[in-house]
């Protein structure tokens, strides 16, 4: 399917529709033309309509179905990724934590290094034993230069001996539907979509589709020259009308920069898009500030900003790796500090939201 337009969701009356009712609804909707595609969250699934246009008669046969309550009403561009959706309650679970539930530190190399496996597998303990409840990994990576190393399909093989030997779950970017299928059939548990490539809504799409059901999560950086909230809540939602709701979004800095930093800092919009939806915020301090010596107070602040968790590169060695790791990239000592500053941060956090301020 080459474009999707979900004009309508169902609600069902119980959480899911069986195996009938699904059929039933999917043998109506095909008659006028229309697929439906299943959104599966955590509490309930909704089921979207996928069409051209609006259809009555179609709308109101489905309504006429004893097992279906109603359509979603809500009154937003976001039918899924709103925070007034039927999917407001929708939780992540990557490996044993719920995202949401204590702070989400996600750590690891930017760039694995396909020739030094060893430093890689290493780094993922270090930023284990450090209290990082994930581990990053570049296996393909989006360079400035076409000349810089571009990554290698090799590389995912090391990435997932270190998700057997730490038990964690394992985040890297993909940039086009080669890599998609790589990484998805590998068992790849985070697929990061990259700040070049946040708004290319042909690969939003295609992860949408190709991760739904799968227990995979979607990372959704923020791009570089995103201005309003809406158009990176609206590259969630395109991921989320595809099939898969497991979406956090990542500011991760923005253009122009502040001087000094790689980017313009924007841990800030935290709390605004909390106000607009549900999916998670986990900020990514390093491309943000793109110093290592600044990623500590950006993380520290991404969080008493409210965000979920924080997305941070780090390696026993930054001078040895590759990619952004000699600038930007914390040692696992650094990140154990950090840790339990961010643990620090958040109960503070908690008690004044506890306190309604
Ligand atoms: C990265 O995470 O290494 C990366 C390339 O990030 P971004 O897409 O935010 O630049
Ligand atoms: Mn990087």
């Amino acid at each position: 399917m080459h474009f999707f337009i979900a004009l309508i969701m169902i609600i069902p009356k119980e959480p899911k529709l069986s195996v009938e009712q699904l059929s039933a609804v999917t043998a109506i909707v095909e008659e006028y033309d229309c697929k439906l595609q299943a959104i599966v969250g955590h509490h309930r699934s909704v089921y979207a309509v996928l069409g051209e246009e609006r259809k009555t008669v179609m709308v109101n046969r489905i309504l006429g179905l004893d097992f279906i309550d109603r359509f979603d009403a809500v009154d937003s561009p976001f039918k899924l990724m709103d925070i007034n959706s039927e999917l407001a309650h929708h939780k992540i679970v990557l490996g044993n934590h719920i995202v949401g539930e204590g702070p989400f530190v996600i750590a690891g190399h930017c760039t694995i290094d396909p020739k030094n496996p060893n430093l890689f597998i290493e780094s993922a303990h270090a930023v284990k034993e450090a209290g990082a409840k994930a581990i990053r990994g570049g296996v393909w990576k989006p360079r400035t230069m076409p000349y810089s190393f571009q990554g290698d399909d090799a590389s995912v093989k090391i990435l997932m001996e270190a998700r057997s030997q730490t038990g964690l779950p394992v985040d890297t970017e993909v940039m086009d539907e080669h890599q998609l299928r790589i990484a998805v059939e590998a068992g790849v548990d985070i697929l990061q979509v990259g700040a070049r490539n946040a708004l290319n809504y042909s690969l939003l799409k295609s992860i949408g589709q190709m991760t739904q059901n799968k227990k995979i999560a979607v990372l959704l950086k923020r791009s570089m020259g995103m201005g309003p909230l809406n158009e990176f809540i609206a590259a969630a939602e395109y991921i989320a009308a595809a099939g898969n709701p497991d979406i956090m979004l990542c500011p991760r800095g923005t253009n122009p920069t502040m001087d000094g930093y790689r980017n313009y800092p924007d841990e800030s919009i935290t709390p605004l898009l909390k106000e607009k939806t549900w999916a998670p915020v986990i900020v990514d301090p390093c491309h943000s500030v793109g110093r290592a010596k600044y990623v500590p107070s950006a993380a520290l602040a991404a969080i008493a900003y409210g965000a979920d968790g924080v997305i941070i590169e780090s390696h026993l060695d930054p001078q040895r790796g590759i990619g952004d790791d000699p600038k930007q990239s914390i040692k696992p000592a650094v990140l154990k500090q950090l840790v339990t500053d961010i643990e620090a941060i958040w109960a503070i956090k908690n008690r004044t939201v506890l306190a309604g301020n």
